[in-house]
């Protein structure tokens, strides 16, 4: 079958209808303010996913569900730190192991080799004080690493300092996620404000203890993936897929991480919902929409759907992450393989829009568990660019509320998304570069890239 597609009527229509029929700023009041936090497996993920699943069923896409998988959670509780009388700026690590400890604080500086040099004799059994920020002009040291040397040094617990001023403090991972199933802290963790982190550097001086205290627990619990598609006409079975996680930490009700991604997947797939009721046009291949579960859990939801769906690679699986960070510049792959066939999809857009390939395997969102197996995953530029918004700083915190993200840039971001899927479902599948990427190879470039910091610029 061929198809004639009149693209300046079908852009006119997408671009109106994401400009005008916006639910941008509606979703963004449901899934901050009404529902609010979104930690994996809480009665906050099953009022969000109830609530997209209805928006998934309402602009007619097809095969519309919930995926329900078990996922490895954690819970905390109450998570203090205390010199004397004074209660220090405090958040658990996800997923730091519970403790009840008392002890002198050691300054550990950055953790890395010269600084523990200087106190090495000093560390075993005691709780040491680390700046999470990379020690400037020094080759950057990922902080896993640096809490690894603590626990080979004999440190019981960390306090990490967060980078960020006005007493911000964020939920921070320990491991490295490029191996998920390893990535645990290797001992209790908390992170503590900047001018708190100041406070504790001095006490260390003076010799003086810290009481630390984290509840927590480990155990199972359902969650869950939504999913629904619009089906393609020419080439049914191969698929494009688009995806964002709709999970957040705790107690952050995750305007930029990532109801702006969640969003940008409904708007996206309202859009084209809407071409093909009104205008009658079909995407080719078929455009499958998903929001995960558990991205900030080691993206075990976005993990699930690859194993549900991905036995046969999709062409191209597009994650959003995090879009408070300004305009969509374009698309970054995983592989080389497509630069220049995505490219010339968005060279006929007309809006200077980049593909760019990373030079580094990125284990820091939902793309991951898709390139880890060899498939085309992309992501936009998230917060890796110069010039990105102040907002897109806000991510593991309670102030990531709704007015962190930008409403007329999600609408920009749903339109250049639904044109860009259009174009790339419409291309026949023997123009695509063939995928030669094994999983074998991919694992053993992310074991050679271990321990390096990935390149964001
Ligand atoms: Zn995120």
């Amino acid at each position: 079958m061929k198809m004639e597609l009149d693209w300046k009527a079908i852009d006119r229509w997408i671009f109106g209808e994401a400009w005008t029929g916006s639910k941008v700023g509606e979703h963004a009041a449901v899934l901050c303010e009404a529902i609010g936090p979104r930690w994996a497996s809480s009665e906050g993920e099953n009022k969000a996913v109830e609530y997209i699943r209805e928006q998934f069923v309402g602009m007619g896409l097809a095969g519309v569900g919930l995926e329900e998988f078990e996922l490895n959670t954690w819970a905390h509780g109450q998570a203090e730190a205390r010199v004397d009388d004074v209660a220090i700026d405090l958040l658990p690590y996800n997923r730091c192991p519970a403790c009840a400890l008392e002890g002198p604080i050691v300054d550990a500086g950055f953790g890395t080799e010269h600084d523990l040099d200087k106190v090495r004799d000093q560390l075993k059994g005691r709780i040491a004080v680390m700046h999470l920020a990379m020690e400037p002009f020094t080759t950057p040291v990922p902080a896993n690493i640096r809490l690894a040397a603590l626990a080979e040094a004999g440190v019981v617990a960390v306090v990490a300092i967060d980078p960020k001023d006005g007493r911000r403090v964020e939920y921070h991972n320990g491991g490295d996620w490029r191996e998920p199933e390893t990535a645990e802290l290797p001992f209790p963790a908390v992170t503590t404000s900047r001018e708190h982190g100041r406070l504790l550097q001095q006490w260390a001086k003076e010799g003086r203890r810290l009481k630390l205290v984290v509840e927590s627990r480990f155990y199972k619990a359902p969650a869950h993936n939504v999913v629904g598609e619009i089906s393609g006409v020419r080439w049914p079975g191969e698929r494009l897929v688009l995806g964002g996680h709709h999970d957040t930490v705790y107690g952050a009700p995750g305007g930029n991480d990532n109801a702006s991604g969640t969003i940008a997947v409904m708007e996206t797939a309202r859009v084209l919902a809407g071409l093909k009721a009104e205008l009658g046009i079909d995407p080719g291949m078929d455009l499958c929409f998903a929001t995960y579960s558990a991205e900030e859990q080691k993206f075990q939801g976005a993990s699930e759907y690859v194993r549900r769906h991905c036995a046969d690679k999709p062409r191209l699986a597009i994650n959003l992450d995090e879009l408070s960070a300004g305009h969509m510049k374009g698309v970054v792959l995983s592989f080389a393989h497509l630069r220049d066939f995505v490219q010339g999809q968005l060279d006929t857009m007309g809006d200077g829009l980049k593909c760019h390939v990373m030079s580094q395997l990125d284990a820091t969102s939902d793309h991951f568990p898709f390139l880890r197996q060899g498939i085309d995953a992309a992501h936009l530029w998230r917060w890796r660019f110069r010039g990105r918004h102040a907002d897109a700083d806000y991510h593991h915190e309670p102030a990531d509320t709704a007015d962190k993200l930008n409403v007329r840039e999600l609408k920009e971001y749903a339109g250049q998304l639904a044109r860009l899927l259009l174009r790339l479902s419409h291309q026949a599948p023997e123009q695509w570069p063939v995928n030669t990427v094994k999983k074998e190879a991919v694992k053993q470039r992310l074991h050679k890239e271990r321990g390096t910091v990935v390149r964001v610029y």
